[in-house]
Order: structure tokens, then sequence, then C-alpha cells
């Protein structure tokens, strides 16, 4: 216990960039080496105005069990910057994520640390990271990064990898109770790239997601959402979530509304931590919810996980349920190792597969410890 809670190393560091019109800005960049027990340092970089030591330490405390459970040789880690990208030019991207690379790139390595996307680094800011690592050392060392694009290093499926691994896992829990996603109806928090890919994987199986949000407010569309319009508002333009009102009629904006007061069969919260709370879990459970998991890390208090235990529904932690997308960026690792690329039908068999086994063991483990059908034990 006291080696684990103890991180191996934590970085610190200063990242001077300009703006477009000349101003110098100063932001922090942390990156928490956690354990390396398992194999190389691995986990997201967060880029957002709320990041401090205590999100990147709580962040990469989940990812060392996290990636422990994904089977796959990685240790855990987690870094980021308390800078905001909302409203920043691509250039002003470009050089923030050059100077943080700048301090960062000494203390990453293929076999060392490997630092991947989270919230606000997507792979426009991957490109940016990787150029400027490839630059200071003059090496193509493709393992040292992983989100990469499809032409330089990525792995098929990755992008896709935490939203369809999370769908993977709950259609796992749903089989315990003899049902599937077919003619249900899902809520999903987010609009960010583990929400979009959670609506696309659930659509496929039939089911119908009929809310999305970001931080300003969630849209309602009883139709099930327009997923190729969210993908050009959100991933193409970089709009807000209420762009997708005047495209349907039908749709429903709700300005700093509350997501989980929509009745649904499945709520999965895909945007950040601390965003479903007790009273929101009530009412997903007063409004007959049957599953919950979690896409984001940690976005159900303590308080809520309680009352869905007591409800007895089906509740995937996201240590378990979100554990795709590392899982992916591992088989990202392989492929560059290898130096050899994988389709996307094998890559998303693998990543299926990777989570049917992440959720036998949980299961497993919680019949084992004595708390059957409970998966956050199982998952610890
Ligand atoms: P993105 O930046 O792509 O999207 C984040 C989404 O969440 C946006 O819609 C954003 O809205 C919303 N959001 C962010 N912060 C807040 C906030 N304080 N209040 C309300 N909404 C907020 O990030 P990801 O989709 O990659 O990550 C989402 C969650 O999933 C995070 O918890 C992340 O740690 C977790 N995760 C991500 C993985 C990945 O592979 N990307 C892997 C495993 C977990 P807005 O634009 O308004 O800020």
């Amino acid at each position: 216990m006291e080696r684990i809670v103890e991180p191996e190393r934590q970085i610190v560091f200063r990242v001077p960039w300009v703006d477009d019109k000349g101003e110098i800005h100063v932001n922090r960049g942390f990156r928490i080496e956690f354990n390396s027990a398992l194999g190389p340092y691995k986990g997201g970089l967060r880029f957002h105005p709320s990041v401090n030591f205590g999100v990147i330490k709580f962040l990469g405390f989940e990812q060392i069990f996290k990636n422990s459970l994904t089977d796959l040789p990685i240790g855990g880690a987690k870094g980021g910057a308390d800078f905001d990208p909302k409203g920043k030019s691509d250039k002003e991207i470009m050089l923030f994520c050059q100077s943080f690379m700048t301090e960062l790139y000494r203390h990453l390595g293929e076999n060392t640390d490997v630092p991947a996307g989270d919230i606000g680094v997507g792979s426009r800011e991957i490109g940016y990271l990787f150029g400027q690592y490839k630059r200071i050392t003059n090496k193509f060392e493709a393992g040292v990064i992983t989100g990469k694009g499809l032409r330089y290093g990525g792995s098929s499926v990755r992008t896709e990898a935490t939203g369809y691994g999370l769908v993977f896992f709950v259609d796992e829990m749903l089989k315990t109770i003899n049902e599937t996603f077919e003619g249900k109806t899902c809520v999903v928090s987010g609009s960010g790239n583990v929400a979009i890919y959670t609506v696309e994987k659930i659509h496929q199986l039939g089911g119908k997601v009929i809310a999305v949000s970001d931080s300003d407010g969630y849209i309602y569309d009883k139709e099930g959402i327009d997923l190729d319009l969210l993908k050009q508002l959100k991933e193409v333009e970089r709009r807000r979530i209420k762009d997708y009102i005047p495209y349907h009629k039908q749709a429903i904006y709700k300005p700093n509304g509350n997501i989980w007061e929509i009745p649904c069969d499945i709520a999965l919260p895909c945007a950040t931590q601390n965003e479903l709370d007790e009273n929101d879990a009530e009412s997903l459970v007063k409004n007959g919810v049957i599953a919950i998991a979690e896409g984001a890390n940690m976005p159900c208090t303590p308080a809520a996980i309680r009352v869905f235990e007591k409800a007895k529904v089906l509740f995937g932690p996201g240590k378990a349920a979100n554990g795709g997308g590392v899982a992916t960026s591992a088989l990202e690792m392989e492929q560059n190792a290898g130096k050899t690329r994988w389709d996307f039908e094998y890559t998303e068999n693998k990543l299926k597969k990777i989570m049917q086994g992440i959720f036998r063991r949980c299961s497993q483990a919680a019949i084992e410890y004595g708390f059957p059908n409970n998966y956050i034990v199982g998952a610890n």
C-alpha cells in the first residue's frame, strides 16, 4: 500500500507560449509517472483549465489499475496542463504543444513513458506533440506517443476505442440479465471523443441515444442523435452542442440543463469527473435505468455509486469500462514495435476480446471475494 500510493516520479514544468496577438502566456505542465511495475508508464495528457496536481494524481492512480486490468504490459501515468484550448487558433495550439513537448520530451521514450490523449488532447494535438519530439530527438520513435494519425504510426480503431470498448463492456453486463442494446434508450453525457464513439457503437447495436451534452448544456432528440451531424459539428467544425438545433426541429436544447433527468434505460457519463451526483443517481433509478457505466474517469460521485448499488442496477466502473482506449494504445505500441499496421476489423476484434476479458476478470474476482455482480469490487 505504502509503495503504490506514492508516485514513482512527479514532474511539474513551465510552459511559456505566444498567442496570435504576440502576448506571452505561461501555463503549468504536469506528468505523474505513477507506477512502472508492469511496463512503461502509460496514460493520457489532459489540457483543461481545471488541471492541477490533484486531478492528475487521481487520474494517474486510477490508470495503474485500469492498465493492469487490460492484462497488457503497461504501467500507469497521467499528465497535462492547465491550458484552455477553447477558442484558440490552430497556430496557438501548435505553439503550446511544441512548448509543452520541449520540456516533457526528456522524460519520455517508447520503453520509458508513453503519453496519449485525454480531455482537450485529440489527434491534432498528438500530431503537434509527436512532431516536436521527432524534431528534438532526431528520431522517428513512433512508440513514444499513441493516438497518432493513421499515416504516421497510428492504429486503426484508436479514435473509436474508448467509446466502442465501453459499449462492448456494457453489452457483457447486459448479457448477465439476458438483455441487449436492441431497442434500448440511452443517454450519453459529453460530446467529445468518448461520447461520439459511444453513440456510434450503440446505434450499430440497435440502441437509440436520445441526448448528449457539452459543458454549456444538453440536447435532447427523441428521434435519436444524428451522428453524422454530431461528428461534423464537434470533430470538424469544433462548434458547440447547441448548434445541432437548427438542423433538427424536433430537438430541444437546454442550457445548463441536467442531462440525468431524462428517463432512459442506459446512462453513460462520458464527459468528466463528478458529473453525476447522488440526486442524479436517484432520478435515474426512479426513471427505471437498468445499467450505468463510466466512459469518463470517475464521473459518478461515491454517493451516487451507493445509490446504484442499493438499487441493484448494473454498474460498470470507469477503470474497467473505459479501458478500451488505453488497451488500443498498447496495441498501437505493439504495431509500432513490429513496424506493422493491422486493419480495422482485426483491431476492433482484438479490442472486443480485451473488453470481454476485462469484464470476465471483474466478474470472476467479484465472485471470488464474495461480492457477485459488484464490478467495482471485482475491478479493484
Ligand atoms: P474530449 O475533450 O474529447 O471531450 C470532453 C467532453 O466532455 C466535451 O464534450 C466537454 O465539453 C465535456 N466536458 C469536459 N469538461 C467538462 C466539465 N468540467 N463539465 C462538463 N462537461 C465537460 O475528452 P474525451 O472524450 O477524450 O474524455 C472524456 C472523459 O473520458 C474524461 O474523463 C477522460 O479522462 C475519459 N477517458 C478518455 C479516454 C480517451 O481515450 N479519450 C480514455 C479513458 C477515459 P466542452 O467542450 O464544453 O468542454
